[in-house]
């Protein structure tokens, strides 16, 4: 399996990264994708990069939520670009962007701006996107919709409506991620995802964040990918080596390919 979406890079996994990364292999987790967030941990992915090459693969970007209140907003997007132009081979995808209005809506404005940047990279780039989203879904289905016939995506962590997902669907190159918020009991991914096709769905983590049941409350990694895999196996009734080769897949597609 490949968990398309984890912060192994973060200080949570400082005291045992190793012992973290064996447990996925264990588990049958070989590689990872790590999303950047902003210049207070490109350090500690890159450092990822270069100690674990054969599992983890990193993707540039400044997240929403890193805009919001930082007068040096643009500053770090420069950033973004000098990266790409100083080691194009290094990453797999721009990510992770998007718009986050649960902090704060007085942003709106810069996120926008910032995304937009890094959509037009991405395009330029050829390279895939990784999206955040969170509490902004029709502002984010009109911000994609010039672009989104072009753009090859992941809407990670999906948590939009039912006709922002059929919204997305429409396009080939789109993939829904899907975490351990499908195993949460009031969840409503179980039923959206009964639309979604397996071959538009890609398996993450998220870690240190979101862990699926049973581990609610503790530290997410990548070695849960398996139950997040097992459930969505028994919302589509089909067997789970079959949702891990496909998600497998999708992903090599994405961001391999
Ligand atoms: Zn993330």
């Amino acid at each position: 399996m490949i968990d398309s979406h984890t912060h192994i890079f973060d200080k949570a996994f400082d005291g045992d990264r190793e012992a973290v990364i064996q447990r996925a292999a264990a588990e049958g987790v070989e590689r990872m994708i790590l999303p950047a967030i902003d210049s207070t941990s490109h350090g500690a992915l890159i450092e990822c990069l270069d100690k674990y090459p054969s599992v983890c693969f990193g993707a540039i970007g400044l997240h929403p939520t890193s805009v919001n209140d930082n007068p040096a907003w643009e500053k770090e997007l420069e950033l973004v670009v000098s990266f790409l132009e100083c080691h194009p081979g290094r990453w797999v995808a721009i990510g992770e962007v998007g718009l986050d209005l649960y902090w704060s809506k007085d942003f709106l404005k810069e996120q926008q701006h910032a995304f937009v940047k890094q959509i037009e990279l991405a395009l330029a780039k050829n390279l895939p996107l990784i999206i955040h989203t969170r509490d902004a879904w029709d502002e984010m289905i009109a911000l994609t919709e010039p672009y989104i016939r072009d753009m090859r995506a992941v809407f990670h962590s999906f948590s939009g409506q039912e006709h922002h997902l059929s919204k997305i669907l429409q396009y080939d190159n789109i993939y829904i991620g899907m975490g351990g918020v499908v195993t949460y009991n009031k969840s409503a991914l179980p039923e959206l995802l009964k639309d979604v096709p397996l071959e538009r769905i890609l398996l993450e983590t998220d870690a240190p964040y979101l862990p699926p049941v049973p581990y609610r409350g503790k530290r997410n990694e990548s070695s849960y990918l398996p139950l997040i895999a097992a459930k969505i196996a028994e919302i589509k009734g089909e067997d789970v080596n079959l949702i891990k080769k496909i998600t497998v897949q999708n992903t090599v597609e994405l961001f391999f390919s």
